[in-house]
């Protein structure tokens, strides 16, 4: 095993920073798998998740995100939900539309949520709005 430069070990992490997988770059390198996960951990990045509804989540998310503090913890229990399997992204419950995040009506219950999409998201917003409740 080639030990590797400071400047190659610099390079490794961008790589995985620019999302190269570690199994490419321990090609790359010519190092082991756990020596290319050992040093992108060592780099301070957290080993990224393979699953692919945690990305869509953080992308819907950047959206909703607001200074809200119950809001935030809602939607990480969501995202970590998510990731562990815990909890299933579905269609828009309403029109079936992939493109859907989640809707937290009580972000006091942050896992009891419903799918809906950009425009019926908006909708359910208007309605509970309209109904006098608080808006979340
Ligand atoms: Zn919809």
């Amino acid at each position: 095993m080639p030990r590797l430069t400071k400047q190659r070990h610099i390079e490794m992490m961008d790589d995985y920073k620019n999302g190269m997988p570690l199994r490419q770059i321990a090609d790359k390198y010519g190092v082991h798998i756990t020596a290319a996960s050992k040093a992108a951990s060592r780099a301070g990045t957290t080993l990224r998740q393979s699953s692919q509804p945690l990305a869509l989540h953080r992308a819907s998310k950047r959206k909703c995100q607001t200074d809200n503090p119950e809001k935030r913890k809602a939607h990480k229990a969501v995202e970590y939900a998510i990731a562990t399997g815990a909890l299933t992204k579905s269609p828009c419950e309403r029109c079936g539309s992939e493109n859907s995040h989640a809707h937290h009506e009580d972000y006091n219950k942050p896992l009891d949520v419903m799918w809906l999409c950009p425009t019926d998201h908006k909708k359910r917003h208007r309605e509970i709005k309209e109904a006098g409740f608080p808006t979340a």
